[in-house]
């Protein structure tokens, strides 16, 4: 009761964010209008650790500063989703032009038109997703990478497909040379999900679907979250919780705005 209370408000934030800003998670490229998680299991693996971190001097200021200005202030309380926030280097995962730029308030092109999304949207996602240190998470639509980073801070092992090879060869790069080896990518269609490594106890979908891909809502552990965007241009964030008899409850967030999930519709 007490997070659904917590979700709710950091909603009503988002929803005031947006009406604040025109920025929204994601900018689509396309013209027009602009743009209670898994029983734990029986014997709890540890999470992964950490890869270790070279002291980043500036970006790691602009990071606090992202963390407490935007996330914390933004209504984001849970602390290991601010503790991730805090380490991962996102300025990593944006084109080396748009570095000075990795800490601001709002989503940045990342080639291909497709976008990182805004710091606030990436760690509503996470805090939703609800993730535990034991997790095996899924990811659909690695992009840059960052959001898939984020979650290996918080569970042991994370898989991600992407759609557009250049982009998914790119955050595999990017992964791997700062060390996050619980990280697995794939170049491929998000719409049937990754079928070999599931059941998965949490799963975060990046671009939006028209609807909820089938696929992942079966291959979600029973107890576990599917994090969507759902809709065409403007969407609704929505969480499918499986409840341990295997029905679904489903919760609308926020009003966001992400890149629509291409692809096999199934
Ligand atoms: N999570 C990313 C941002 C994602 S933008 C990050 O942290 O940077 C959404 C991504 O979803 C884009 O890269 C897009 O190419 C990808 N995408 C869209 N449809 C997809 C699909 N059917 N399967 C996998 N990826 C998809």
């Amino acid at each position: 009761m007490k997070r659904r209370a917590r979700d709710l408000a950091a909603a009503l934030l988002v929803a005031l964010g947006a009406a604040s800003t025109p920025r929204a998670a994601n900018e689509p490229p396309a013209p027009g209008v602009p743009p209670d998680t898994a029983a734990p299991p029986a014997d709890p693996l540890p999470p992964a650790p950490s890869p270790p971190r070279p002291a980043d001097g500036p970006f790691a200021t602009l990071r606090e500063r992202m963390v407490v200005e935007q996330l914390a202030a933004g209504g984001i309380r849970d602390e290991r989703v601010l503790a991730a926030m805090r380490r991962v280097p996102r300025h990593e995962f944006v084109p080396e032009a748009l570095r000075g730029r990795a800490y601001d308030d709002g989503p940045l092109p990342i080639g291909h038109e497709q976008t990182i999304s805004q710091p606030y949207i990436v760690a509503l996602m996470t805090q939703l997703a609800d993730v535990q240190p034991g997790d095996r998470v899924l990811e659909v639509g690695t992009g840059s990478g960052y959001q898939a980073a984020v979650l290996a801070e918080l569970a042991r092992e994370v898989w991600s497909i992407e759609i557009v090879e250049p982009l998914a060869r790119s955050a595999a790069e990017t992964l791997r040379r700062l060390g996050y080896a619980n990280v697995h990518t794939r170049h491929g269609d998000g719409w049937g999900g990754w079928p070999e490594a599931a059941p998965f106890d949490a799963i975060v979908v990046t671009a939006a679907p028209r609807r909820v891909p089938t696929a992942l809502l079966e291959q979600l552990a029973p107890g576990g979250s599917l994090v969507v965007p759902v809709g065409r241009w403007w969407q609704t964030l929505e969480v499918h919780h499986k409840r341990p008899d295997g029905r679904i409850d489903v919760r609308r967030v926020a009003d966001v705005r992400f890149v629509p999930m291409t692809g096999a519709e199934r």
